[in-house]
């Protein structure tokens, strides 16, 4: 069966994406112009707004299970089967006129360039306020976010592209004035280690922070006034996808590390260094997060052991990389790259986006190596014990 891209677009405009999600199991509510809820493939997560759709009722996706598309796709991944039985299912491809293909093809360039402007008006908004915050943000100098490492037991490398900032707003939810003017609520205002992350040509896209306590020495304990909810220690702002946080970097590098976190690159930096194992030309990056790591997945996977809530196997990122996604770029320079994964994450899902980071980066004259902490560790709880165990040696 083929069906021309306005009988398709014609389908899609007919089905109610909101009433089709809720028929398969998701739970949704309003949120500005979007519906957000649980995810009828995967639940969602433990709160379940990862869900949501958006443009006008036209498409759907979820954060957890990193699937998305339009009611077509929707039909397909929530039912089983194939392309003509969603179509079969959502009543049928209508026949069109001639006159009527023209116009929903109109329609269609339309919508596709005030979908484009939006979405790039968003995303230099967001930067501009992630510039804003890195460049205006009170500096307390090196000595606090080397007192916060140190007690992480990480050195802080000469290169690394991370500030220490005092009053650094938090933000969580709204706030809605006495006229109905919804703002972001400012929850605290604290001390934090602040990142850049940049994106392949060395520009800043955005930043991470990692809110302290006062003592400077541990993340900052956050919990929302509304149920107490423990919230993040770390956030981003601006448009990370494909960026990285710069840790050590030499003037040609050979070998790099390329981990999620800071602390975890940092906890290796720190114990090559002290084992006098790190060579002048290693590259040191924090990748942000593991889905940033990996970059974007063609597809997902079941997991083999976790449900969601409705008992269905939960879907998460496969290993083969989407090359159309914005993705970490590697200096053409280095020779020799170990990706580190930490073991406190689940391991399947870890090994995922650890596969599909080689798959990704893989290129001639470039040796990979996948390197894993211990199940249930990660390369920081492996740099303190280590500490620990040689403090003891000297102690004896
Ligand atoms: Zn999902």
């Amino acid at each position: 069966m083929r069906l021309s891209d306005a009988q398709i677009e014609e389908l899609n405009a007919r089905a109610d994406l909101g009433a089709l999600a809720a028929q398969f199991g998701a739970t949704l509510r309003k949120s500005g112009r979007n519906l957000i809820g649980s995810c009828p493939l995967c639940g969602g997560g433990k709160r379940a707004t990862r869900f949501e759709i958006k443009d006008n009722g036209a498409l759907w996706l979820c954060a957890v299970c990193a699937e998305g598309g339009d009611a077509l796709a929707l039909v397909q991944k929530a039912r089983g089967g194939d392309f003509r039985a969603a179509v079969e299912f959502l009543g049928g491809a209508a026949s069109l006129s001639a006159e009527d293909e023209a116009r929903l093809a109109r329609k269609r360039a339309a919508e596709q360039e005030k979908r484009e402007k939006a979405a790039a008006f968003f995303r230099a908004q967001e930067i501009a306020r992630a510039q804003k915050l890195w460049d205006h943000a009170e500096l307390f100098g090196r000595e606090g976010v080397e007192s916060y490492l140190r007690g992480r037991g990480c050195l802080l490398p000469g290169t690394a592209d991370i500030r220490g900032a005092r009053a650094v707003p938090y933000f969580h939810g709204e706030t809605v004035d006495e006229l109905g003017r919804r703002s972001p609520r400012v929850l605290m205002r604290g001390p934090a280690m602040v990142s850049a992350v940049r994106d392949n040509d060395g520009a800043f896209c955005a930043v991470h922070v990692t809110y302290l306590d006062a003592s400077l020495t541990r993340k900052a304990k956050v919990s929302d006034p509304d149920g107490g909810e423990a919230l993040p220690a770390k956030k981003v702002r601006g448009a990370k996808a494909g960026g990285h946080i710069v840790l050590r970097l030499p003037e040609d590098p050979k070998r790099l590390f390329l981990g999620e976190g800071i602390e975890t690159v940092l906890s290796v930096a720190t114990a090559l260094k002290r084992e006098g194992r790190m060579r002048g030309s290693d590259a040191f990056w924090s990748a942000v997060d593991l889905g940033n790591l990996g970059g974007k997945a063609v597809s997902s996977v079941a997991h083999p052991t976790l449900k969601t809530p409705g008992g269905k196997a939960q879907r998460v990122p496969g290993a083969e990389p989407d090359f159309s996604a914005p993705g970490i770029a590697l200096p053409p320079c280095v020779t020799e790259l170990v990706l580190l994964g930490d073991g406190d994450s689940d391991a399947f899902t870890t090994g995922l986006a650890m596969q599909r980071a080689a798959a990704r980066y893989a290129r001639p004259g470039l040796s990979i190596r996948i390197v894993m902490a211990p199940a249930g560790l990660d390369f920081n709880d492996l740099l303190v014990s280590a500490a620990s165990a040689q403090s003891k040696e000297h102690a004896a």
